[in-house]
């Protein structure tokens, strides 16, 4: 056997991930029944143990602060500590993919609905006693089945990172190796939630009137999936059209959106598939995956867009930079290019060229796209304070559930369910790459306008600087290190706080 080393370990890692990645792309799009996790990770089991983790902590703590070595080896050791509890967890994992593939929503009105598409059910749904009777029998079913599931996930991911001892707690642990502050990011998330709250009390009950008929002292969140369903701008969003117009920007842009074969779009109706889309990247950057069940409208328009950043982004990457910035590295810079895409759905030039929205609708559409960023940016705030706490131990996992409710239903008004507590979580602060992300996007958009005008998502000398400058970085960048290089600013939610007042008008 060959003796274990940095070199090894990126090119072993390599395969494994893209075994792992595999058979996740394979389960979530409906094409294999399970995902059998397990006997990859007994087959890697060499690249990922304990041996590995401690290599890479030895290199991480040896290079120079600041050094190049530093900064890959810092991706590794996250990577390898990921991987303890990935491993460990992988059982888990399986059991609750197999629950989610297979369960069945019994709803009171005799309806029997895959929990895969009671979220789309749900948010289709116009009658609000049926909306309300389908959500809670999902529930009624989440709390008794799921919940325990993904409770006992957290419980053991936070003891298995801890026992780590890499530093004094999960929350500790993970902003040495993420280089992400959870404390200063906590502290914009509370200081947003205060500074737009009279926009946002002034700006809902219009919004809920007009869209559901109800008032906000009754409102719940399945009233905000189906508030957020938007429907009545879904003629101009065609599905037929959509692929066409979106790939048909890109290419005006000056990039190939399929990058040359490289990217496969998995977007037609396919039982089993989750509802939730997904980029999947297999091979990075030679094979990747953008996998959407079409729930109809506007929806699939932002979604597609959404997944397609991601899709570019890993498609476009430098095939010659190390395993580290391809693979691993800080998502906010991922989700912050996917965001870059969705977020041109609030941009009334791209919408009058692309989409079949006539001049009058689309200001409707984008007071509208304003309503929703603030209820998400206040939804995604709440969640990484409630999540900080998830993860922080300082509250007994009993007590959660309530926590939950109260946070999530006083920042967004909509009341929340207990029963989702342990469900709507992200796992290892993936909220904090979002609201991050959010943060990026805003500024990169920011430059692009700067260099390329307000419709660079049409000059042809923008897309390749994206490729060049955004792209083919990989994640080598933490989010706020790009934020200076492209920007020369540091992420704040204040663009975001005056691109909403914007829209609001
Ligand atoms: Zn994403």
């Amino acid at each position: 056997m060959t003796a274990l080393s940095l070199e090894r370990l990126r090119r072993d890692g390599e395969i494994f991930m893209t075994e792992i990645s595999r058979e996740y792309y394979l389960a979530h799009s409906g094409q294999k029944p399970t995902a059998e996790l397990q006997p990859i990770y007994a087959k890697y089991e060499s690249v990922l143990g304990p041996e590995s983790l401690a290599l890479t902590l030895d290199a991480f703590r040896r290079a120079a602060e600041g050094s190049e070595e530093r900064r890959g080896a810092r991706l590794l050791v996250d990577w390898q500590a990921e991987s303890q509890s990935a491993r460990q967890l992988a059982g888990l994992d399986e059991r609750e993919i197999d629950w989610e593939g297979a369960a069945i929503v019994n709803v009171a009105d005799g309806r029997n609905i895959e929990y895969q598409a009671a979220a789309i059910e749900i948010s289709n749904a116009t009658d609000r006693a049926e909306r309300l009777r389908i959500e809670k029998a999902r529930a009624e079913l989440v709390a008794r089945e799921l919940a325990p599931m993904r409770r006992e996930r957290f419980q053991r991911e936070r003891e298995i990172t801890e026992e780590l001892e890499l530093a004094s707690n999960y929350n500790a642990t993970f902003e040495l190796l993420s280089g992400v502050s959870l404390s200063a990011l906590r502290a914009e998330c509370e200081a947003f939630l205060r500074d737009t709250q009279a926009m946002w009390d002034d700006t809902l009950p219009n919004f809920l009137k007009r869209g559901l008929g109800i008032a906000p002292g009754e409102a719940t969140r399945g009233d905000a999936l189906a508030l957020f369903r938007a429907r009545e701008f879904d003629r101009h969003f065609p599905p037929t059209a959509m692929e066409d117009s979106i790939t048909g920007q890109v290419r005006e842009m000056g990039v190939d959106p399929l990058a040359d074969g490289r990217i496969i779009l998995d977007t037609g109706e396919r039982e089993g598939k989750r509802s939730r889309a997904f980029c999947s990247a297999v091979r990075v950057p030679q094979e990747v995956y953008l996998v959407l069940r079409p729930h109809g409208g506007q929806t699939d328009w932002n979604t597609f867009l959404h997944e397609l950043g991601h899709a570019l982004h890993f498609a476009y990457m430098r095939p010659t930079l190390p395993f580290e910035y391809r693979w691993l590295g800080d998502n906010s810079i991922t989700e912050g290019y996917a965001m870059l895409f969705d977020h041109l759905m609030q941009d009334a030039g791209w919408l009058t060229r692309y989409t079949a929205l006539g001049a009058p609708a689309v200001s409707t559409f984008l007071r509208s796209g304003g309503f929703e960023e603030l209820h998400f940016l206040r939804r995604y705030c709440a969640k990484l304070i409630y999540e900080t706490q998830l993860y922080g131990g300082d509250v007994p996992w009993d007590a959660l559930p309530d926590l939950y409710v109260d946070r999530l239903t006083t920042a967004t008004t909509f009341r929340y369910n207990h029963a989702d507590a342990f469900v709507d979580v992200d796992p290892r602060y993936y909220a904090a790459r979002y609201l991050r992300a959010w943060q990026l996007q805003a500024l990169i958009t920011e430059t692009l306008i700067g260099r390329y005008d307000t419709d660079w998502w049409r000059n042809p000398r923008a897309g390749p600087w994206i490729v060049d400058e955004l792209f083919g970085e990989g994640q080598r960048e933490l989010a706020h290190e790009q934020a200076q290089r492209v920007a020369g600013k540091s992420l704040s939610f204040a663009p975001l706080v005056r691109s909403i007042e914007a829209l609001l008008g």
